[in-house]
């Protein structure tokens, strides 16, 4: 591994236009406002943490105030280009707003904003995290946007667009900054790694990619701590990447779902445990578990590249082939029993049992789904308020028929029978009966 202890987001951190990941548009766009002399009073740079918002300030910084500007060949080269890098340069000030929020920090600004640049051509004001400033401060800064001296220019970033007042928005020049593409992404750490002489599996790194969710910075910091705990010899793989980084074997996950839709309790359980047993919280696992039920209900929609790296092929494929055989209104039943079962995990003492008998009830949900009378189903639909579509019986056995082996079958569709005669009303009316159903089942 590479000696410089520098954390790799700010020693590969873009000085340029050209070497920024998935923002081409705002560069060019930026680029050709500043060759055909149209420089807005401010800009307003926004979009989720991570992707490039204070970086671009300062390349855009240096692109105003930098002698070689129209070209944009200047490599910080330049003493005015090196000390905005170094945040260093006199006429360039960058300000934390989460950290001076107070009208008083915005009129200090404005009054130093009296007097034009020292060495450059522009004075520009970094402001970021702009929705953090108050009302007064808003105010105060508005005056000056409205009117600003030639010299003067703003640069905005924020992660929070809507905090920011209406009247400041309109006086900007809007860039809303996009994830980055998952490819990109991918490519961009895997070139990254290779330079800091890391080892490093692709999987590894597209597990890195999915978590950071389209952030550069999040992807890098991730690498920074896979490749600390890379051990010389061994590269690092997919498996010791999940434990790095708390993530489970999605397969795992998606042998659980056919367990549920086999009916097979055991299996079901044992498989949650062992997911358990590596460490897994109950709300990682729900939220990872919705995340797969969005999958089996989507998947036709979905290119392997569109799940943004959270399935492999193998995975994906699987899915595939497992989600023609699961009916899509059970699907939909699953999620809103997920959701719920998210927001009880914060009011009951062992979410872990919580989670279990969560996935014993949807097991039997899917079992009696399938095989109950059409009015049952009515009266689940009004007592959820829900408008699921009714199964026809024939359809339900068919698509019950293709998950399930005949002795499961058999099984369930004598439990089933008994259930449905003593606890049919019961059954649908909430979901504690529900429970209950379930509790008295497992005893
Ligand atoms: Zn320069």
């Amino acid at each position: 591994m590479n000696n410089n202890s520098k954390v790799l987001a700010l020693k590969y951190r873009p000085q340029k236009f050209d070497n920024l990941i998935g923002q081409e548009v705002v560069a060019e766009t930026i680029i050709n406002s500043i060759k055909a002399k149209k420089v807005p009073n401010a800009y307003l740079f926004t979009g989720i943490r991570g992707i490039g918002k204070t970086t671009i300030a300062r390349i855009l910084a240096k692109t105003l105030n930098c002698p070689n500007v129209i070209e944009n060949k200047c490599n910080d080269i330049c003493s005015t280009c090196n000390s905005i890098s170094n945040s260093s340069h006199i006429d360039v000030l960058e300000m934390d707003a989460a950290s001076k929020t107070g009208v008083d920090d915005v009129r200090e600004l404005i009054e130093f904003s009296r007097y034009g640049p020292t060495s450059s051509k522009y004075k520009i004001f970094i402001i970021d995290e702009v929705h953090m400033l108050s009302k007064q401060a808003f105010n105060a800064l508005l005056k000056t946007l409205e009117e600003p001296p030639e010299y003067l220019k703003f640069i905005f970033a924020t992660t929070e667009i809507k905090k920011i007042p209406i009247t400041v928005i309109s006086r900007c020049q809007r860039f809303d900054l996009t994830r980055i593409k998952s490819s990109e992404l991918f490519e961009y750490i895997k070139k990254i790694q290779i330079k800091e002489g890391g080892k490093i599996s692709d999987d590894a790194l597209k597990l890195i990619v999915k978590i950071s969710e389209g952030s550069v910075r999040d992807a890098l910091s991730l690498l920074d701590r896979a490749l600390l705990t890379l051990d010389s010899n061994e590269e690092l793989d997919l498996k010791s990447a999940q434990n790095i980084f708390g993530f489970f074997d999605k397969t795992q996950l998606i042998e659980l779902f056919e367990h549920i839709f086999k009916g097979d309790e055991n299996k079901v359980v044992e498989t949650y445990r062992k997911i358990y047993d590596q460490g897994v919280e109950p709300k990682v696992f729900i939220n990872d578990f919705l995340e797969l039920l969005y999958y089996f209900k989507n998947i036709k929609f979905l290119t392997l590249e569109s799940t943004n790296f959270s399935l492999n092929d193998d995975e994906f494929k699987k899915i595939q082939h497992l989600s023609d055989q699961i009916d899509s209104n059970i699907l939909i039943l699953f999620w809103q029993f997920s959701i719920s079962t998210l927001n009880e995990l914060s009011i009951v003492s062992n979410q872990h049992l919580s989670v279990e008998m969560f996935l014993i009830r949807l097991m039997y949900l899917s079992s009696k789904k399938f095989k109950k009378k059409p009015e049952i189903d009515d009266n689940f639909v009004s007592s959820k308020g829900n408008p699921i579509k009714k199964l026809d019986n024939e359809d339900q056995s068919k698509t019950i028929n293709q998950i399930k082996n005949i002795v499961q079958e058999e099984k369930i569709s004598q439990e089933v029978q008994t259930d449905i005669k003593s606890e049919e009303k019961l059954l649908i009316k909430s979901f504690n009966d529900l429970i209950g159903v379930c509790q008295k089942k497992k005893s």
